[in-house]
This record gives C-alpha cells, sequence and structure tokens, in this order.
C-alpha cells in the first residue's frame, strides 16, 4: 500500500515534464519524433535541390560583411538548439521581413527581416524560431503526415518558412487546407522551442516579444486583421501571450541577458548603406500630366500634404499597403 502511494506521488512529475517544454535537455532530448518516411540524409538531399530553386528564384545578398555575421549569428543558435541536421543560414534580398526555412537546415533569411529588428536579440530571436523548425524536422514531418492523409504535394509546404513571421502571401496560398492545423501547430513549436534556443545562446528572451510586436503591426497595416484568420499562422496577439506565458513557465532568471551588441549596429548602417549604394540617380521631376477635355476620368488623387508630423505618417500608411 505504501509503495502503492509513493509510486503514485512520482507519476505526476514523471509524465508532467514534457522534455520539449524543459530548456535544461535541449541537445539531450528528441525534439522531431513523429512519423516521418524521410531519413535525414534524404531530407538533406530534398533541402538541397530546394535551396538551388530558391537561389534561381530570389537574389542572395553576396555582401560578405552582412552575410558573414548572419551567419555566425545562426550558427551559435544552432549549436544551443536540438539540430542533428547542420544549419545553414544565407540572407536573400527582399523588403518582406520574412525567412524561408527548408527542410535539411536551409535558411534564407530575407534583408527585410534583418531591418526591421531593432537589437541582436530580436534579429536572433526570429532566426531561432527558424532553427526551431529545422529541429523538429517540421517540414519532412508535415509532408509525410500530409501524405498519410494524401492530401498534399509535398515540395509547396516547405515554402516560406518564417510566416508572418513565415510569410503571409504566398505561403497562404500554397497550403493546402489539410496542412493548415499543421503548420499552425508547428509554428506554435517552432516559437516555444526558437525561445528556449535564444535563452540558452544568452539573449534575452524578450527580443522574441519585441520582434513579434514589430511583424505584427506591419502585417496588420499591410494586410488588415482579417487576413490572418487564414494563414498558416496562429494569431499574432495569441502567439505574444504565448510566448510571454513560455518565459514566465519555462525561463529561469538569468541576471544578464545579451540585449544588443555593437556588431549588429554596425552590420545595420552598413547594410543600409548598400541598398542606399543600389539607389537610381535621382530623376527630374516628371511634368504634371494635364486632362483634356474628352479624357476619360480614372480617380482622383488622395492628397497628401507634403510636411508635418501628419503629412510623413500619411504617407508611410500609403506606401506600406
Ligand atoms: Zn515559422
Amino acid at each position: 500500500m505504501r509503495r502503492v502511494a509513493a509510486l503514485a506521488a512520482l507519476l505526476p512529475l514523471a509524465f508532467s515534464q514534457d522534455p520539449k517544454k524543459d530548456p535544461d535537455q535541449i541537445g539531450v532530448r528528441d525534439v522531431s519524433k513523429g512519423i516521418n518516411f524521410y531519413s535525414i540524409q534524404r531530407e538533406m538531399a530534398l533541402g538541397k535541390a530546394l535551396a538551388a530553386d530558391v537561389e534561381k528564384s530570389h537574389k542572395l545578398l553576396t555582401d560578405k560583411g552582412v552575410s558573414e555575421y548572419i551567419n555566425r549569428i545562426g550558427q551559435n543558435l544552432a549549436t544551443h538548439s536540438d539540430t542533428k541536421i547542420p544549419v545553414i543560414v544565407k540572407v536573400i534580398e527582399g523588403d518582406e521581413p520574412n525567412a524561408i526555412t527548408l527542410p535539411g537546415g536551409y535558411i534564407f533569411i530575407q534583408t527585410g527581416l534583418i531591418k526591421i529588428a531593432d537589437t541582436e536579440a530580436q534579429l536572433a530571436a526570429a532566426m531561432a524560431h527558424e532553427i526551431a523548425h529545422v529541429a523538429a524536422r517540421h517540414g519532412t514531418r508535415q509532408a509525410s503526415h500530409s501524405q498519410v492523409g494524401q492530401a498534399a504535394t509535398i515540395p509547396l509546404i516547405f515554402l516560406p518558412g518564417l510566416g508572418g513571421l513565415c510569410g503571409l502571401g504566398a505561403n497562404r496560398l500554397l497550403v493546402p487546407a489539410a496542412g493548415l492545423a499543421d503548420s499552425r501547430a508547428n509554428e506554435k513549436e517552432a516559437d516555444m522551442l526558437g525561445l528556449q534556443y535564444l535563452y540558452k545562446s544568452g539573449y534575452d528572451p524578450l527580443g522574441m516579444v519585441e520582434i513579434f510586436e514589430r511583424i505584427f503591426s506591419l502585417d496588420d497595416r499591410k494586410h488588415g486583421k482579417a487576413t490572418r484568420a487564414f494563414s498558416t499562422h496562429p494569431d499574432g496577439d495569441q502567439r505574444l501571450v504565448e510566448v510571454q506565458k513560455n518565459i514566465e513557465a519555462q525561463l529561469k532568471d538569468r541576471s544578464q541577458y545579451v540585449v544588443n551588441t555593437s556588431d549588429f549596429d554596425k552590420m545595420q548602417v552598413h547594410l543600409a548603406a548598400l541598398e542606399w549604394d543600389k539607389k537610381p540617380e535621382p530623376v527630374a521631376p516628371k511634368a504634371p500630366t494635364l486632362h483634356k477635355p474628352g479624357d476619360k476620368f480614372i480617380s482622383a488623387k488622395k492628397f497628401v500634404p507634403e510636411s508635418g508630423a501628419a503629412a510623413s505618417q500619411m504617407k508611410e500608411a500609403y506606401t506600406i499597403r
């Protein structure tokens, strides 16, 4: 009787401690458990082929300073993660705060994502989310799951990886309805695991809250809140709440965190200078278009004041739509 009581006392502890929720078990637990028809070798070969496609359809940023910095952050996070697959991080040009993560460890960070980050901890948070997709092998697991349900063609669901964070537009169209629930669950898990990797690498975990706030507020201004209901990603507000909950429940307090570095600031200045260099020469202002009698009236142009705080706000609102 006494033995039964002692066992019963042990049981809740043993079962309540999900290793995925315990950052102390990073590296010694298996976060990629589940049905998967792909061996790691096959996954890496598939990723390599898909990465070649991405490199054909996107412009790689070849600048050494930026790409080496981004790769260094990625490798450091990977070292503090569960991934058994080596991570390859490259930068692609594009204004969206987005990234593409392919099976086999291929991560493409878009310059728009780098630029929206205000600190190294914020940028690392977004990258940690991507590395979590690699570690948990979400791409091939989701593909295997879809094959079981005979629901989906395979390569489409891998693109793009990061989300509202991982890319609203294309993702929403490509992921078949059956994969939506999977995708949302994967995003939620990538948020949780990524947060742990961020923390384990010494960064301020609040960096994840901050980068989500920045990305989601841009998303809302751009697409409107309603579109997110159809995205593969859980609602932004809900994600923020979850991250905050996970910080409290899973991460022990530390006396010091890395929030930012001078390398991050230097890289941002360098990236801005690169983009400035590429801007075309200013052209002479166009002569006004005049309407002649008989011209068809197309649409009235909205009035945008030229100067003042209101003017810059309005201009910004117009340009990002
Ligand atoms: Zn994601």
